[in-house]
């Protein structure tokens, strides 16, 4: 194989390894010096809320570790700072790059962004070329017979399942030898860029280190567990799921290395957390076809449902952001949440449920705070799980099933562990009443030191009151 000899850029994103990593692959396939870039980009740091400091902290930590793996091989990042098509097409100047490879986002801000670097770029004469890395199937690649977009996910899935099994599952492999050296690097620390140093010490028992190596451990503990992942994913206090998701949002694994985990065994927990993969891949999907989605229902008609923004509202939001509502295991998700960065998938669930159909609280509201405070957020799965507990999505939760949240507590942390972990006022309360701690007795609140009213809150709502509320409501826009 002869070298190439024109240079190019690897742009790297929300992809930050080089590893399996599809435009740094084709990029040191056909080029050589290849210039490996990040760029600080102040508009993407700007509309991040100020509490996304535990992101921020991750993006420059699993930076660090980039570089450091690029230095192993001889080169280096370079981190650029402004519009990416300012600093993009200058840098490519200085070092005579011909091209610009990345790997795609079908965020809507991303897709507008990259059209702008495009334009700038090819003003120039420099080529740019995106490449599919961060899901498995493209947007456009697992269609209905007709040729449109799924709307449901059984059959979308047994799509995608066919398409994994006809494509595999490439591994993308660089040349790292044609990567070009860089300087050292300076990375600007998260309280320079504005943000509150937050970074989560530990996500449940498990230490999450934002690095290749962090993702390559979070994998080889769950493949130990991935049989048995069908039973136990449920139960929060349970080490039950991956813990990938900060590693799949910045791409510090490849969802392919993921997904090949899950096709290594044949077993019931491998084969449903690879339908969970899907689940990323059809949000995506959803997304990128229906970018309205970002601000609007999948279903039109749920525009219409009448939420409640009253200043009453608007305190029992600040209720469910700070973990005080007075329903345990709805508490206990969102104090997980604001301590670790991290919520189990069952709690969003019913958080997400509890603040749509007991408190009447547009998902907006709620979809607008996860994103400010999960470490693995994003846009397209956050959207479509929010809109699923609002019932207004694509394949949702429909509107008349209505989680009460005292008895997914019963269900799902039968003896409050994970309750009792997260909202420590409960600790001593006996386990009959830890799910409903209201119907304590007087006698046993005091001897669990804990009064109702005084040391953990009264129901901020009646949920079965809230429960016919959300059925007239729905129902009012469905009948219309
Ligand atoms: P595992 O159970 O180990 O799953 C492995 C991976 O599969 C996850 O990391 C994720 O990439 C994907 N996955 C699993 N479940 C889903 C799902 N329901 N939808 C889409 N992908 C899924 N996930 C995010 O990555 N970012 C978000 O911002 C996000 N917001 C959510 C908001 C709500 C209201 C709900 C109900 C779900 C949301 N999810 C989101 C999906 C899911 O809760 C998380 O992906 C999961 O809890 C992450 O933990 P894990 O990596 O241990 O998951």
């Amino acid at each position: 194989m002869t070298a190439p000899s024109t240079s190019a850029i690897v742009w790297f994103r929300r992809d930050l390894r080089i590893d399996d990593h599809a435009a740094l692959a084709r990029a040191t396939r056909d080029h050589a010096p290849v210039h490996a870039v990040f760029v600080l980009d102040p508009a993407v740091l700007d509309a991040q809320p100020r509490g996304a400091g535990r992101r921020v902290a991750f993006l420059l930590a699993a930076l660090r570790s980039l570089d450091d793996a690029l230095r192993a091989a001889g080169a280096g990042l370079h981190v650029l700072r402004g519009a990416p098509e300012h600093v993009l097409p200058r840098f490519a100047r200085t070092c005579g790059a011909v091209a610009v490879h990345a790997n795609r986002d079908h965020e809507p801000a991303a897709i507008e962004r990259d059209a702008r670097v495009r334009r700038a770029l090819e003003a120039e004469g420099i080529a740019f070329s995106t490449a599919k890395d961060h899901v498995i199937a493209g947007h456009d690649e697992v269609l209905t017979r007709a040729g449109g977009p799924y709307a449901v996910f059984t059959p979308y899935r047994t799509a995608w399942l066919r398409y994994v099994d006809e494509f595999g599952l490439p591994t993308h492999d660089p040349v790292p030898a044609r990567l070009a050296p860089a300087p050292p690097l300076v990375l600007p620390d998260v309280r320079e860029l504005g943000f509150d140093d937050a970074f989560p010490r530990s996500l449940d028992d498990l230490r999450i280190a934002p690095s290749p190596d962090g993702a390559r451990r979070l994998l080889e503990d769950f493949a130990q567990r991935i049989d048995r992942y069908h039973e136990r994913r449920d139960f929060p206090a349970v080490k039950g799921p991956s813990y990938l998701s900060p590693h799949l949002r910045f791409g510090t694994v490849s969802i392919r290395t993921a997904a090949r985990l899950a096709r290594s065994r044949d077993s019931a927990g491998a084969q449903t957390w690879l339908s969970e993969l899907a689940w990323r891949d059809f949000y995506a999907m959803l997304l990128a076809q229906h970018p309205r989605v970002v601000d609007h229902s999948f279903r039109p008609e749920y525009d219409a449902v009448e939420w409640d923004d009253s200043p009453l509202a608007d305190d029992r939001f600040a209720a469910w952001r700070e973990g005080r509502t007075g329903f345990p295991l709805v508490d206990a998700g969102m104090r997980q949440l604001r301590l670790t960065g991290y919520m189990h998938n069952r709690l969003r669930m019913v958080v997400a449920s509890f603040l749509t159909k007991d408190l009447h609280v547009d998902w907006r509201r709620g979809a607008d705070h996860f994103a400010a405070e999960l470490l693995d957020h994003d846009l397209a799965s956050n959207n479509g799980g929010w809109q699923w507990a609002a019932s207004t999505g694509a394949d949702a939760q429909p509107y008349f099933r209505i989680f009460n949240p005292t008895t997914q507590s019963q269900r799902f942390d039968p003896d409050g562990k994970f309750i009792r972990r997260y909202v420590p006022e409960l600790a001593r309360v006996p386990d009959r009443h830890v799910h409903a701690p209201w119907t304590m007795p007087a006698t046993d609140q005091s001897a669990a030191g804990c009064v109702i009213g005084r040391d953990y809150p009264d129901p901020i709502v009646r949920h079965d009151v809230e429960r016919k509320i959300t059925l007239a409501r729905y129902g009012k826009v469905k009948s219309t």
